[in-house]
């Protein structure tokens, strides 16, 4: 009788041989059969690894805290963004996007290596549903608008991009999100679960909107909801097939929900119960270096004499004077002249032209990009709440990306985003890092 060795493969595979992406079975797993029903509320649970030593702990810990804080970084853009336009921000326990934020915000210190890897796969799957919907809801509102408006309001403050800018940034943002390095075992059930769950929020806003008006002054109402109501429409057929159970939204909630985008006048930024910066603000916006009250002429005088000088040496190698400033000084030195509001933007911001050519002005991106280097640039932990401070870099962030010159193509919005997601990241580590830990690796 012929007798074969039978060797069970499995395991000889040493668990969590690989270092962790999203959905890999190999440390993650989901507690349903079925994860695309709406009625099974799947848990996404990590898989023991309790049998890890110290050093097998610190290497997947360091792997984890990586893709965690990309997906984080993606998703609290997308939060300053939706915050600013007012549109939906679902905090449905399980799957709402601001849940899973505020969750990860709470313990943001945890060296538990399961409660990260939970927070990630849930932010990862609530961001990358959501995103599809905010693209579509978009797209519907560039269809019957287009302007171009980089920049800033006549007061100074910020303005939020048109929806065909906005548009570009959330698909670096979902670029970021179908990069393999994340999504390489992405489960589509779950995505599909997520979405489906994100209609449902959808389907009960119509309970509380109040009554529909179509008729409104510029027919953008009218236009969309016939452009939405219409199933054989191209926008329907394309969105039907992206998003699971699109069709069921009313075409109401999908019209208010694109109109949110619809600019016509620039939007400032969105009321907080809290000052996302009052820790690091001026106090006044003068127009120019000769309107600084708070310095002697004698330092005025001499300030311009040197912004001249560098502006003079940006020509003579081809650059704005930003431009310059960011080869030629530190980041230290960068804050210093953020703080005396002079131009430290790259030369594809909408200031850039403005700011070579009169050295004197105050850049209106001061503000922003002082917030910036101070994250970069400084040793202590910082003021105000973890919140407070996350939350005034991912708008700079966003308002970086906002600011960008149009004529921009899309690869300069990716860098844009990837230098906002690194300006997160230094503020998620230096807070990791200096402040106490709450829990010990592994558990
Ligand atoms: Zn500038
Ligand atoms: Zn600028």
């Amino acid at each position: 009788m012929d007798l074969k060795l039978t060797v069970d493969q499995s395991s000889m595979v040493p668990r969590n041989a690989h270092p962790y992406t999203i959905s890999s079975d190999e440390w993650v797993e989901v507690n349903t059969m079925n994860p695309a029903s709406p009625l099974l509320s799947p848990s996404l649970e990590p898989k023991d690894i309790r049998y890890l030593g110290e050093d097998d702990l610190r290497f997947h810990l360091e792997v984890v805290v990586r893709i965690f804080i990309k997906v984080y970084a993606i998703a609290k853009i997308l939060q300053v963004a939706f915050m600013g336009y007012g549109t939906e921000l679902d905090m449905t326990v399980g799957t709402g996007l601001m849940y899973w934020i505020a969750c990860a915000q709470q313990k943001i210190r945890t060296r538990s290596l399961c409660l990260l890897i939970k927070w990630t796969e849930n932010l990862y799957y609530a961001c990358y549903a959501r995103i599809t919907f905010d693209i579509a809801a978009i797209e519907l509102c560039a269809a019957f608008w287009s302007e171009d408006r980089a920049g800033l309001m006549h007061d100074g403050t910020f303005c939020l991009p048109e929806a065909s800018h906005l548009y570009r940034i959330l698909l670096a943002c979902k670029d970021v999100l179908d990069s393999p390095e994340l999504s390489a075992n992405r489960d589509e059930a779950l995505v599909t679960y997520f979405q489906q769950a994100y209609v449902r929020v959808l389907i009960d806003m119509q309970k509380h909107m109040g009554k529909f008006v179509a008729n409104d002054i510029l027919g953008f109402r009218r236009n969309a909801r016939s452009v939405v109501s219409n199933p054989e429409s191209s926008f329907s057929q394309k969105w039907s097939q992206i998003i699971s159970g699109f069709s069921e939204i009313p075409a109401e909630v999908v019209t208010i929900l694109a109109e949110k985008f619809f600019t016509v006048y620039a939007k400032d930024e969105p009321a907080r119960d809290y000052e996302p910066f009052s820790f690091i603000k001026f106090d006044k916006n003068p127009k120019d270096i000769e309107e600084y009250e708070e310095y002697p002429k004698e330092w005025v005088e001499s300030e311009l004499i040197q912004r001249n000088r560098e502006t003079a040496r940006a020509c003579l190698e081809g650059l704005t004077v930003g431009e310059f400033r960011r080869g030629e000084f530190n980041p230290a030195e960068l804050v210093r002249y953020a703080r005396l509001r002079a131009c430290v933007c790259k030369d594809t911001c909408f200031c850039a032209q403005g700011c070579h050519s009169e050295p004197e002005r105050s850049c209106p991106c001061a503000q922003r990009q002082l917030r910036t280097y101070h994250c970069i640039e400084r040793k202590y932990i910082g003021r105000g709440t973890y919140q407070e401070r996350i939350d005034a870099v991912a708008l700079s962030g966003f308002q970086g990306l906002s600011g960008l010159k149009r004529e921009n193509d899309d690869s300069i919005v990716a860098l844009e985003l990837s230098w906002a997601m690194e300006v997160i990241e230094v503020e998620v580590r230096r807070d990791r890092t200096i402040g106490p830990a709450l829990e010990f690796m592994g558990l």
